[in-house]
């Protein structure tokens, strides 16, 4: 069974349509990568199944339970974490802090503290260090152990490379890699084309709040990918 299961999510901002039936799972320990171009409805979707964006229709099933009525703190409780773009993270409050709001209320799980810091030994160096201090790539692994402060079985990053330096890069890839192995099922937004060919169980493409390739990544090219964020269809 998928731990995420999305069907026909229909997404807009007022007038305008920016997700079209879009489809799509991920079973546990799974990596697909959402890639498309900027504006392509990548973004509103991830919102939409997190709950953050209201769709206008469309099923979003966590671990078989249908959350789609569910607001967005209770689809949190219910195992399913967004890492927003530019990570959203509080500058003025130390890491600690900023790890704490992640802390899940009623579900029963391996994270605390003392995992994530046992887990990741870089940002137990930097317990007590304002967030708005940190490098981007420090940043971005604030915001991934805050949410699996939540205990997540599903995490969703949106950008995860983006604006990082390539050893903040090779950090946040070592971080994914773990969270697979670890049976988590992940949905991973980056432009990096290469980078998510290479690193990716599946891949799909949107243009326009359409997807217009879905492919594995040995079926496919980087070639491939490009042309479909432009709405193009092998
Ligand atoms: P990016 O990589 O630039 O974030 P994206 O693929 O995530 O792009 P979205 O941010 O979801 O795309 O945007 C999809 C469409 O919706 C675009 O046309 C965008 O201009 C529009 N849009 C996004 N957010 C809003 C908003 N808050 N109000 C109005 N229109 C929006």
């Amino acid at each position: 069974m998928s731990t995420l299961e999305v069907s026909d999510i229909h997404a807009a901002h007022g007038q305008l349509n920016a997700v079209h039936g879009v489809t799509l799972s991920v079973k546990p320990g799974e990596m697909l990568f959402l890639l498309g171009a900027n504006g392509a409805g990548k973004t509103t979707l991830l919102r939409s199944i997190a709950g953050d964006h209201l769709a206008k229709s469309g099923k979003v099933m966590l671990s078989g339970v249908d959350i789609s009525k569910s607001r967005a703190h209770e689809r949190a409780r219910s195992g399913l974490a967004l890492v927003p773009e530019g990570r959203r993270l509080f500058p003025k409050m130390t890491v600690r802090e900023n790890l704490e709001l992640g802390a899940s209320t009623s579900r029963e799980g391996p994270w605390n503290i003392a995992a994530i810091y046992d887990a990741f030994p870089n940002l137990a160096k930097l317990d007590k260090s304002l967030a708005g201090k940190l490098s981007g790539g420090e940043q971005q692994a604030v915001a991934i152990g805050r949410a699996l402060m939540g205990d997540p079985v599903a995490i969703m990053l949106d950008e995860v490379s983006l604006g990082l330096s390539p050893a903040a890069v090779e950090f946040a890839y070592d971080t994914l890699q773990k969270l697979r192995e670890m049976g988590l099922a992940l949905l991973v937004v980056e432009q990096d084309l290469t980078r998510a060919v290479n690193t990716a169980d599946a891949l799909m493409v949107m243009c326009e709040g359409h997807v217009t390739l879905r492919a594995k990544p040995g079926d496919t090219t980087v070639e491939a990918l490009a042309a479909a964020s432009f709405g193009y269809e092998e």
